[in-house]
């Protein structure tokens, strides 16, 4: 056994010996969920914590431990856990009546909401998540093309039925695929000019969220736009992860328009939430008073609490200024992580945009899926336990998504508790002179 195998070792005993309740929880779960989850990505080893309660940036365990929540729910928690507005909001609603099985009138102001702030977004339509939200933009564009396949990228992540973090997974809706590599202009150039005429759409993130926080170079980007014009395919931005990077989303950053876009986390105001919507002549097909219109199905889509929630959020809460001020706390995360890692000679970098931020076991630089896949992960879990006994909480695999609530101090102290941690653990990747 090397000295990082111990060290992980003892970090997790360490783990195990603190949380006697959440082990108890986790066998008493395992009896009726398989390995006691119900959301593959919350599970780590040994075992997860089980949370008791949560306030603006605060989960506490059922052990008692306290931390500061830097995973705001994989960016769907941008509003903390207890936002004023959104939890009076959210009461308010409740007195009307839960579920109406009829129009209500909370989802016509939060569709105009959307589509003001997201320019490409002529009508939009919502769904239950994003994973939702991409099948019917996949659906869209294949009913609008009259094309079946899809040009979608290694190491991407569009919800559990559209997954491609290392390849297509096994459990994918059986969409024909074309799988190409992220950030390699030459390699779509390539695939359009050999599936060209059979592909209904270009389904891409415009930076890989689950897949490494990489972002898409603009070029690669604006290439997708021009080839899906020129071959007749449709541009599928999935913004479920990145809408929050600007007011109109990472798109307006970059100044490209897709055709549709799919939305989903944060929008909701925190329940659950996803939308597709973009050019109005392909939402038109979806438009039952035409009588011949598309089915969109969905018990919850118009959900008032989401509906409500949602709207509260985007009008009341993420003003243009502070979502431009979550957005550089992120920067100044990632900027000090940078200088830490490199001032400790760390095999470790951060990647992200914004608000987002990707931590890798790796001295980088991360612009490919490659690149992440380089990363050491016994390295990577020792950094996520030793955090998280430091009463930092991210994702197991260095994924955060800043809320509200965090505020520049926290910011500074995570940097300064990470600087303290790499100069413990330098011994790990010091070689002896
Ligand atoms: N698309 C992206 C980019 C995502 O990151 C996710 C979830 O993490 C989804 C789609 C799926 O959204 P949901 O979990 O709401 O189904």
């Amino acid at each position: 056994m090397d000295a990082l195998d111990q060290a992980l070792d003892e970090a997790r005993a360490r783990y195990v010996a603190a949380r006697p309740r959440s082990a108890e929880a986790q066998a008493e779960a395992a009896r009726w969920l398989p390995g006691g989850n119900t959301r593959t990505v919350l599970w780590f080893d040994p075992f997860p914590f089980r949370a008791a309660r949560a306030w603006d940036c605060y989960l506490e365990d059922v052990d008692g431990h306290v931390y500061v929540d830097l995973l705001g729910e994989y960016t769907a928690g941008l509003f903390g856990h207890s936002d004023p507005v959104i939890r009076e909001t959210v009461t308010a609603t409740l007195a009307d009546g839960i579920s109406f099985g009829a129009h209500n009138t909370h989802e016509a102001g939060l569709a105009a909401e959307v589509c003001r702030r997201f320019a490409s977004m002529e009508r939009v339509r919502f769904t239950n998540s994003g994973t939702e939200a991409n099948l019917m933009a996949v659906a869209a564009a294949r009913a609008a093309t009259g094309r079946e396949a899809l040009l979608v990228f290694d190491g991407a992540y569009h919800g559990g039925l559209l997954s491609f973090a290392h390849g297509p997974s096994p459990v994918n809706a059986p969409y024909p695929v074309v799988l190409g590599t992220y950030n390699d202009v030459e390699d779509v150039e390539r695939l359009f000019a050999e599936h060209g005429d059979r592909l209904a759409a270009v389904l891409v993130e415009p930076m890989l969220g689950s897949g490494g926080c990489i972002p898409g170079d603009p070029v690669f980007l604006q290439r997708l736009r021009d080839l899906a014009d020129a071959h007749g395919a449709l541009l599928v931005f999935d913004e479920v992860m990145t809408s929050r990077l600007s007011p109109g989303g990472l798109q307006a950053l970059l100044g490209i328009r897709p055709d549709l876009t799919t939305l989903g986390k944060y929008v909701g105001g925190g329940m659950s939430f996803g939308a597709f919507g973009g050019r109005a002549d392909v939402m038109a097909l979806f438009d039952p008073s035409s009588g011949h219109a598309l089915p969109h199905a969905g018990t919850f889509n118009n959900n008032v609490l989401s509906m409500a929630a949602g709207l509260a959020g985007l009008t009341r809460v993420l003003t243009p200024d502070v979502q431009q001020a979550l957005n550089d706390r992120g920067d100044r995360l990632r900027s000090g992580l940078e200088q830490v890692f490199r001032a400790a000679g760390a095999p470790f970098c951060a990647t992200g945009c914004g608000s987002i931020v990707g931590v890798h076991a790796t001295p980088g630089p991360v612009r490919t899926v490659a690149d992440a896949g380089a990363a050491d992960d016994r390295l990577a879990e020792l950094f996520f336990l030793d955090l998280l006994e430091c009463g930092w909480y991210l994702a197991r695999r260095g994924f955060v998504a800043l809320s509200l609530r965090v505020t520049d101090a926290h910011v500074d102290d995570v940097v300064a508790t990470v600087a303290r941690l790499l100069a413990e653990r330098a011994p790990l990747w010091e070689q002896p002179a």
